[in-house]
């Protein structure tokens, strides 16, 4: 598979530490940022970013008060904040980013998100690199729910043009199939069996609010199941270049530790 467009969500605990409120390491935005610049430039209109809550986005759950109903809201600036500070990174970088506020652009019916993609469609015609993250979200029932940005590509999928493929960047090198200092990595994950590859999972941090590991899984697992291919894989922002995202599967770099979570075979 050669993909038309490319969704690279970078997670929270690469460059924010949830335990610590405020938490945001600058200097691996500004890594990313130039990692980013060069892909746009390369491929233009075919690419979103979407960060992680980090600090901020976990913070602003985990605060929320039982008896407030739409305290949620609070979420949907504590990931604003976060949108912004990438945004201004790659705006340094010399990207032309805009951030999105999923908030205003999607709702949840039956917890399927429908978005209103006029404003991404025209961000990525003229070559900008849309910023997304995880928000609030109104349901058909008019409760703000949380939306985790791992989800963020199940959003995208029936929107943007031709073939997608989800990479997700996290602080592991995909499914660890022998536990949390483990280093075997689950290849493959059959989207229509994805048994085995729960089963692999262990419980969240207290730190985490939206599911860790368990929420990535199944975002790509319906995300393949709509026809995209996804990986999770560990980011690095020291790497010299990020263009195998756009490579075809068979000439993804061979030692490259990742996840696979497909429909259909890599052939
Ligand atoms: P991010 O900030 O990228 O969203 P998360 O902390 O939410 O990262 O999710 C990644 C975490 O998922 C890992 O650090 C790990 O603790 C957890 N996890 C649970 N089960 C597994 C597994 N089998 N293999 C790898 N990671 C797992
Ligand atoms: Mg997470």
């Amino acid at each position: 598979m050669t993909p038309d467009f490319v969704v690279v969500k970078v997670g929270g605990s690469l460059f924010s530490d949830k335990s610590r409120p405020g938490s945001l390491d600058q200097q691996v935005l500004r890594a990313y940022a130039e990692l980013l610049a060069g892909l746009v430039a390369r491929h233009p209109g075919r690419l979103a970013v979407v960060v992680g809550g980090g600090a901020f986005g976990h913070g602003a759950i985990r605060q929320r008060r039982d008896d407030d109903a739409f305290g949620l809201v609070a979420l949907t600036q504590a990931c604003f904040t976060v949108k912004w500070a990438w945004t201004e990174a790659l705006r340094a970088a010399g990207v032309d980013a805009f951030p999105l506020q999923l908030a205003a652009m999607c709702t949840l019916e039956q917890g399927v998100p429908r978005a209103c993609p006029d404003v991404l469609l025209g961000l990525l015609g003229r070559g900008a690199l849309p910023v997304l993250s995880g928000d609030c979200l109104l349901t058909t029932e008019g409760e703000l729910v949380s939306f985790s940005s791992d989800r963020v590509p199940e959003v995208l999928l029936p929107v943007v043009p031709g073939r997608m493929r989800a990479v997700v960047l996290t602080d592991v090198p995909g499914i660890l199939r022998d536990g949390r200092d483990g280093g075997d990595v689950l290849a493959e994950v059959d989207a229509h069996d994805p048994g085995p590859a729960y089963d692999l999972l262990w419980t969240q941090s207290p730190w985490d609010s939206t599911g860790a590991m368990h929420t990535k899984l199944a975002a790509l697992v319906t995300c393949a199941r709509g026809g995209a291919e996804c990986f999770i894989l560990r980011g690095d922002h020291t790497v010299a270049d990020l263009d195998f995202l756009f490579a075809p599967t068979a000439d993804l770099p061979a030692g490259l530790p990742r996840t696979r979570i497909a429909g259909v075979d890599a052939a």
